[in-house]
């Protein structure tokens, strides 16, 4: 066994302005280091023992001061902090969200992005034009109730037919936690239920429509999939309404009687997408969901910015780009609200946004319930510094249309959009799928086997040693950006590229490898009873 000389001290500073920077070195600084030239802070000796992703303090900064990252306040300084001194949470105070008047509209016109020409990927195209990046049959669900029934169909399924059908990816059970015990005529219950009708209409299930349902639930199939919601594609015609499995129906005699009419039933749908394809389609049919989860200070130096560059690419390709995470960019609202491509787009935000505060309001908490103890260990200090280094994985294109919860994206609907959704790693995926994702990229500082059966997920470390550590479930390292081993230009093309591979099945995920899949998690800001 060899020596292998540790790295020189490293520091990264986000901003000329800032008075902080983070140190970058695995297992962070000792006290006493001397910062080397060429790096910021370099001359200073730390005060204190700086734990990676952690902030420094670059000069003296007086008690009552703002500290800075990212070129904005991310809190205020408790008491005077020396120079070289570790600047943890405990000696900030965060500052006070902006208030959602007189933001700026529009005023920020992203620089003319030549248009992207020439990439393609293989897809699945769907009726209504939309593209699938997988053949999945979906089995829409109704209610709680059904789903040990229809867990079980769905693995008698997976082993008798999908074998006898090798264009299909696979099959999912919808299954969720609404349905029944809900205050179903409540305002807010009009975001569940349209997640599930818009779940169902996601691209990756190629246009069937499986309904499960028990019979006696509020939550009854005319209502999560009304005439015109749909389009059906077989030869039943769109007045025949979607398929639908009652099990509470007298000719179910027994549970296998229930079993063996869902299996028989998802035979002609099997048939169907069987029949389908792959076929070269431009790369602007991308709907791509970005999101961060388990983010330490690194999610915003090297795979939220590769993320950010990335969507700009993708945006300039034609296709669009969903981000999300409404307490993670009510910080940065302004830059939102600027960066709105119209005056109503802006409206659109502070709307989405105000109803977020409010809802955060009924329960007496507000965007500071965010962090975690591991944001915190992370290096992040509160929510302030959270959001700037979340907001960078929008990139820097104008926003072209917000959705609220649940909504599903119009086929006119392209570009940089803004899904209003809370941050929650599962609810922000699901609320995404609703939207008409066929493709999600989730970045992790902290780590997460997170994964969709519903759609791929390509993860991304923001540190090599969490990308060495679990090698076989972080698809791409960004930490090679903090490393000076890649630029996060040269970052945002490989995740470009490696996304259209992804969508052309040329490549799996480790999610996808593993089969590692989270539950569908919905929104359900309305009552229970
Ligand atoms: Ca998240």
């Amino acid at each position: 066994m060899h020596a292998v000389s540790p790295r020189p001290p490293l520091t990264l500073r986000m901003r000329d302005e800032d008075n902080v920077a983070i140190v970058a070195n695995d297992g962070g600084l000792p006290a006493g280091t001397l910062l080397p030239d060429g790096v910021p802070g370099a001359g200073l000796v730390l005060r204190d023992k700086v734990p990676q992703g952690h902030k420094l303090a670059l000069r003296d900064i007086e008690a009552g001061e703002a500290v800075l990252r990212y070129g904005v306040p991310i809190g205020h300084a408790l008491r005077r902090i020396a120079a070289g001194s570790w600047v943890h949470e405990r000696l900030l105070q965060l500052p006070s969200a902006r208030a959602l008047a007189g933001l700026p509209v529009a005023t920020v016109k992203p620089p003319a992005a030549e248009p992207l020409t020439g990439y393609s990927f293989e897809g699945y195209r769907n009726a209504d034009g939309s593209v699938g990046t997988r053949n999945i049959l979906a089995i829409t669900t109704t209610v709680q109730c059904v789903a040990g029934v229809v867990a079980q169909a769905v693995a008698r399924i997976k082993a008798q037919l999908l074998p006898l059908y090798p264009n299909v990816d696979d099959v999912v059970g919808l299954e969720h936690s609404y349905g029944c015990g809900v205050a179903i005529d409540a305002p807010d219950a009009v975001i569940p239920i349209r997640t599930l009708r818009n779940i169902s209409l996601n691209p990756n299930f190629g246009g069937e429509l499986m309904v499960v349902s028990l019979g006696c639930e509020k939550l009854q199939p005319a209502r999560l999939l009304p005439p015109g919601s749909f389009t059906i594609t077989d030869e039943r015609g769109a007045d025949a309404g979607p398929e639908t499995i009652c099990l509470q129906d007298d000719a179910h005699v027994g549970f296998m009687s229930m079993l063996e009419h869902i299996v028989q039933s998802a035979r002609p749908h099997l048939e169907r997408l069987n029949a389908r394809r792959r076929e070269t389609v431009p790369a602007s049919e991308l709907v791509v969901g970005v999101q961060c989860g388990g983010s330490d200070a690194f999610s915003g130096v090297t795979a939220n910015p590769a993320v950010g560059f990335c969507a700009d690419l993708l945006v300039r390709a034609g296709a669009t780009v969903l981000f999300s995470e409404n307490t993670e960019v009510r910080d940065a609202v302004e830059q939102l609200t600027s960066r709105a491509a119209t005056p109503e787009v802006a409206g659109a935000i502070v709307r989405e946004l105000g109803w977020y505060d409010r809802y955060l309001e009924r329960g007496r908490v507000d965007r500071a319930a965010n962090t975690t103890p591991g944001n915190k260990a992370g290096g992040l200090s509160n929510i302030a510094e959270k959001a700037m280094g979340s907001i960078v994985k929008s990139g820097s294109a104008a926003i072209s249309h917000v959705l609220s919860p649940g909504d599903k994206l119009g086929r006119a609907q392209r570009g940089l959009v803004y899904a209003a959704t809370p941050a929650s790693d599962f609810i922000c995926g699901t609320l995404q799928l609703a939207a008409g994702m066929n493709l999600h990229v989730f970045t992790t500082g902290r780590g997460t086997p997170y994964g969709l059966a519903e759609c791929p997920v390509v993860k991304v470390a923001t540190r090599t040693e969490l990308a060495k550590r679990w090698h076989d479930l972080m698809d791409v390292n960004a930490g090679r950006i903090a490393d000076g081993e890649a630029s996060i230009e040269e970052m945002g093309w490989e995740l470009f590229r490696l996304l259209l591979d992804v969508a052309s099945g040329r490549r799996k995920t480790w999610a996808e490898h593993w089969r590692l899949h989270n539950s569908l998690v919905l929104f359900n800001p309305a009552p229970v009873t």
